[in-house]
């Protein structure tokens, strides 16, 4: 339900699977079949094809813990990089660990209209800290998104956002303990501007973000469409009723 990209990490079964770079420098790769990531270029869920490796030689030489691949999203034929740790120097082989790392993340998408500039600004840094894996940078940025909104809802608005709060919880089966962080994070600086940040994993910060998207899709967007709708149905109203206006004046 979270697509957050972290779950990307740890795809695979954890037994059984072998992946290796031989003395010629070719890849061996048992679950090559099963690669899929989230492409940061085309944002497509997608297989990946294995483009460049790093020589053999070289690995050998200088026995970093980590290498670097290169491969191509099947989808729009990007490259995309990938890390991985070496379990093993072999005198033949160079055995690596099959989780990766994602060297550049899909960036979080989300609509801003009727998002007002200020909340925008700040939510937008949040997304790009989430992007990269600074999930308690992302956890501050929310703080002050949180804030933002406050100020521009008021006190009436802060109260239904914490009520939003308390049903998302409901609703998606929050965990108690990520949801009192959540509150932590969202609300605590209200009660008492001291209140440290509480630090978030990365799975409870993907959580964090679905839950502050939906926050901001009530408090401003459910309301913009709906107010756009209500004007649109005006201006055809209106429009009619300009049409039958000239008929009561021809003289
Ligand atoms: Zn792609």
């Amino acid at each position: 339900m979270y697509q957050s990209g972290v779950q990307q990490l740890i795809r695979w079964p954890l037994t059984g699977m072998s992946m290796y770079i031989d003395s010629s420098s070719q890849l061996h790769h048992d679950l090559e079949k099963n690669l899929v990531v989230t492409c940061p270029h085309c944002q497509a869920v997608a297989h990946i094809t294995p483009s460049a490796v790093p020589r053999f030689e070289d690995l050998q030489l200088y026995r970093p813990k980590q290498v670097g691949l290169v491969y191509l999203c099947d989808a729009c034929h990007m490259p995309i990089f990938l890390r991985f740790t070496v379990r093993v120097y072999g005198a033949t082989r160079i055995e690596l660990s099959p989780q990766f790392t994602e060297v550049e993340r899909a960036r979080e998408k989300f609509s801003f209209a009727y998002i007002p500039e200020g909340v925008e600004l700040l939510f937008r840094e949040a997304l790009a800290c989430f992007s990269q894996g600074a999930f308690n940078a992302f956890a501050s940025m929310c703080r002050r998104t949180a804030q933002a909104m406050f100020a521009d809802l008021g006190e009436a608005g802060k109260l239904r956002l914490f009520d939003e709060l308390n049903a998302v919880r409901e609703l998606a089966n929050i965990a108690p303990e990520i949801f009192t962080k959540m509150r932590n994070v969202l609300f605590g600086a209200e009660l008492d501007i001291r209140t440290p940040l509480p630090l978030l994993d990365g799975y409870e910060a993907g959580i964090m973000l679905e839950v502050v998207k939906d926050l901001l899709y009530e408090a401003y967007v459910r309301r913009g469409k709906l107010q756009q709708a209500m004007m649109v149905r005006r201006f055809f109203l209106e429009e009619t009723g300009s049409h039958i206006a000239p008929i009561k004046s021809a003289s």
